[in-house]
């Protein structure tokens, strides 16, 4: 049996035609059968209950459902001819369709006829308007079906669905669509394995199809639903599962850090004492270094969770067992950062040299050349670089692990050319770290295809950091209260971030260019690193200010991080910033953080941000002054922000004010895209289950045909991808 169900692939301009293929091609990127059975509804309607008109919103595409109340021919005033304003009515509310040049749509729309309307709703001088909308009208017994549409749709049901539509293709249009396609379509393969089928007692896969599609009653669209979340589950945690054998099938160089007493030199060097998380976790790093199955590990915790510290640990496990360490950061701040922090924390390995080395993109030709020589003869031992790393001519002598920091900032194929770095068919073992931590349940299910170690404490935030909320609109003086305060932690001896969301004064805000058809007031201008600084300088002369932003070279961001850190040259009082700073950026004397316009930043970002301060022992103050802000989402970002520190229930709210789509959205793994009814959080404890039985067949002895059933939607999984 090929893995391939044979009908699900089938090009839907065969099935459908293609002039009806070619616009759902157009509007949903949909080409073979499978896609559009995928397309579930958005709703249903009740048939002969009027959908409500008080959650219409003006704007976006809808399809209503309505009775026709009065119809009305106006001749135009400006210009010759008729409107056609046709008043609909879901009982209590209304809302006009118009029609210019139409009349002879009148014999049509006869006043009590209903029927489904689908347009984009305008508004004026408070009357909510649909103009030339799409319509299709109930007959006494089934569908009229409008000349706008050109299939042909029977709506003989009770229930009918309501389809993400766009502003070519009606609901009712890609209803037929589907119905054309569910017809012609006989069994099909299930990827569920039928003895599971059978316990859960689902419907078979073309039952649940016609279910949700063509529901002859509400449990129907239960059930369907039912089986088809179970269904996305199941294929995604069997997708995971097989990955992560597979990367477990390949041999890595076992590396168990030979006597131990590098480790124990750089273990008594430690300014402080590792926290018992810490200790956990580098022992179960080094319990899969020592095997030669390579490590595949994701190492979450918080901002200042201390996860670098648990890294030059594990390198320095496999430094010792003669190993090559690749660590990758996303930015070229980051990079240099953990470049001298290793080198100032190294010095306590005393019984061998450790060599580590830097490559990013903005090195001199020369410098570079010889990096790479390095690398490659295993005259390093440690090469720190940012997606520089991952270019072809990248080699090592034996690279024995690669650390990727920060690692949702690269896409699963970079982690992919990484790993065939190694030496021979060798693969390296793999360590990937993030500060956005996600609940354990959620990370096992995101990120199924990595073993994951969380640290839960942050040793390093011990002092207290305060969050206020200072409001632009109308309070000058309280801003004006922010920049003493600042003046005054400078005067203290202490160092000060001000975050800005631009660099120069000429950027418009691109947010509130897209939503300028909603009426907002007149955009205010965000605040720019440049005039900060110019405005600043001149209201504090006795201040030290400067600029850091991605537009400086290289040379000069690493100067003026210096300074501020107060290794090297004359002293930086403020950093005035764009999110630059925004990771892993380590300065103990930094106690002060002013955000501005910080409704604009994410609920991550700004944590990142404020982990910036507070490093130290002195108590830190995070300030996010913020304008006027449209949305309540962006208020209750803020508001969480000052209530907790904590990165997990942090991130626990961001999902609950944002959703999962949009806070795992570029998710590593493409996880999330194939999901159509599944979500991730709310259905956490059944996710648990199927991962329970995805498990027991993984041990059994019929993974093989789970693996031939999922075959298929991998394909089509990635056929998607490539599209998108
Ligand atoms: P992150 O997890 O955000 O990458 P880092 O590894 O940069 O955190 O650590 C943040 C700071 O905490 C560093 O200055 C580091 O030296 C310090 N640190 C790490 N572990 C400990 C510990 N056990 N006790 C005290 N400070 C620690
Ligand atoms: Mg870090």
């Amino acid at each position: 049996m090929s893995g391939i169900d044979s009908f699900l692939s089938t090009s839907l301009k065969e099935l459908i035609g293609g002039k009806s293929a070619a616009s759902l091609e157009k509007a949903f990127g949909i080409t073979r059968a499978g896609e559009l059975l995928n397309h579930y509804p958005r709703r249903y309607i009740d048939r002969g209950r009027l959908t409500t008109f008080s959650n219409v919103e003006v704007g976006v595409p809808v399809t209503i459902m309505a009775t026709i109340h009065s119809v009305e021919t106006r001749r135009m005033t400006q210009k010759r001819g008729f409107i056609l304003v046709v008043k609909v009515t879901d009982g209590l509310d209304f809302i006009e369709l118009t029609f210019f040049n139409q009349k002879w749509r009148e014999k049509d729309l006869k006043v009590g006829r209903s029927g489904l309307f689908a347009g984009t709703v305008s508004e004026y001088r408070g009357v909510r308007t649909l103009t030339h909308p799409k319509f299709a009208l109930f007959a006494d017994i089934g569908l009229d079906i409008s000349q706008e549409t050109d299939a042909i749709t029977n709506f003989t049901g009770e229930i009918i669905s309501v389809y993400p539509s766009s502003q070519d293709l009606a609901s009712w249009q890609i209803q037929a669509a589907i119905d054309v396609v569910l017809t012609s379509a006989n069994e099909l393969m299930d990827p569920i394995p039928a003895e599971l089928v059978a316990k859960h007692g689902f419907m078979t896969k073309l039952e649940s199809l016609h279910a949700i599609h063509q529901p002859k009653d509400h449990d129907e669209i239960v059930r369907a639903t039912q089986r088809i979340k179970y269904e996305e589950a199941f294929i995604l945690l069997a997708l995971m599962r097989q990955r992560k054998s597979q990367a477990k099938a390949a041999i890595a160089h076992a590396r168990n850090g030979s006597d131990g007493v590098v480790l124990s030199e750089f273990d008594n060097s430690l300014p402080f004492e590792l926290t018992q998380g810490q200790r956990e976790v580098g022992k179960e790093i080094a319990q899969d270094l020592a095997r030669s199955i390579p490590m595949t590990r994701l190492l979450q915790g918080d901002v200042g969770s201390g996860k670098t510290i648990v890294s030059i640990r594990a390198m320095l496990d496999v430094i010792s067992s003669g190993g090559q360490v690749a660590l990758l950061a996303p930015t070229e701040v980051l990079a240099v950062q953990h470049l001298e922090s290793l080198q100032r924390f190294l010095k306590g390995v005393t019984s061998r040299t450790i060599r580590v080395d830097l490559l990013t993109g903005a090195m001199p030709v020369a410098t570079r050349r010889q990096v790479l020589l390095n690398a490659q003869s295993g005259d390093l031992d440690i090469l720190v670089g940012t997606h520089a790393l991952l270019e072809e001519k990248v080699h090592f002598f034996d690279l024995g692990l690669i650390v990727i920091d920060e690692q949702h900032r690269f896409g699963v194929e970079q982690r992919a050319v990484m790993l065939t770095k190694g030496k021979g068919e060798l693969r390296p073992h793999l360590l990937v770290m993030t500060a956005t931590p996600i609940p354990r349940t959620v990370a096992l299910t995101i990120f199924g295809d990595l073993d994951v170690s969380t640290l839960t404490e942050s040793p390093s935030l011990r002092a207290e950091v305060q969050t206020h909320l200072v409001s632009t609109s109308g309070m000058p003086r309280s801003v004006l209260r922010v920049w003493e305060r600042m003046a005054e932690e400078v005067a203290a001896g202490n160092k000060v971030f001000v975050v800005c969301p631009t660099i120069s004064r000429s950027e418009v805000d691109p947010k509130k260019v897209k939503t300028s058809q909603v009426k907002t007031p007149q955009p205010e201008p965000l605040a720019s690193v440049e005039e900060t600084y110019e405005s600043l300088t001149r209201q504090f002369p006795h201040i030290e200010f400067a600029m850091l932003h991605g537009g400086l070279d290289s040379h000069n961001k690493q100067e003026i991080m210096h300074r501020f850190g107060g290794l090297e040259g004359p002293n930086i009082d403020v950093l005035i910033a764009t999110t630059v700073i925004e990771v892993g950026v380590d300065i103990p004397e930094a106690t002060m953080m002013v955000v501005l316009n910080a409704e604009r930043f994410g609920m991550s970002q700004l944590h990142q941000l404020r982990g910036r301060i507070g490093r130290g022992s002195l108590p830190g103050l995070c300030i996010l002054v913020h304008g006027f802000s449209y949305s309540s989402a962006s208020t209750d970002r803020l508001s969480a922000m000052r209530d907790s520190r904590d990165g997990f229930i942090l991130s626990q709210k961001d999902l609950e004010i944002r959703g999962e789509g949009d806070v795992l959205g570029q998710d590593q793994s493409g996880a999330l895209s194939s999901l159509r009814l599944l979500k991730i959080i709310d259905d956490l404890d059944f996710i648990e289950t199927v991962r329970i039985e995805i498990e027991e067949l993984y041990e059994g002895n019929s993974w093989d045909s789970v693996l031939q059933a999922i075959d298929s939607f991998e394909i089509a999984r990635a056929q998607n991808l490539e599209k998108a």
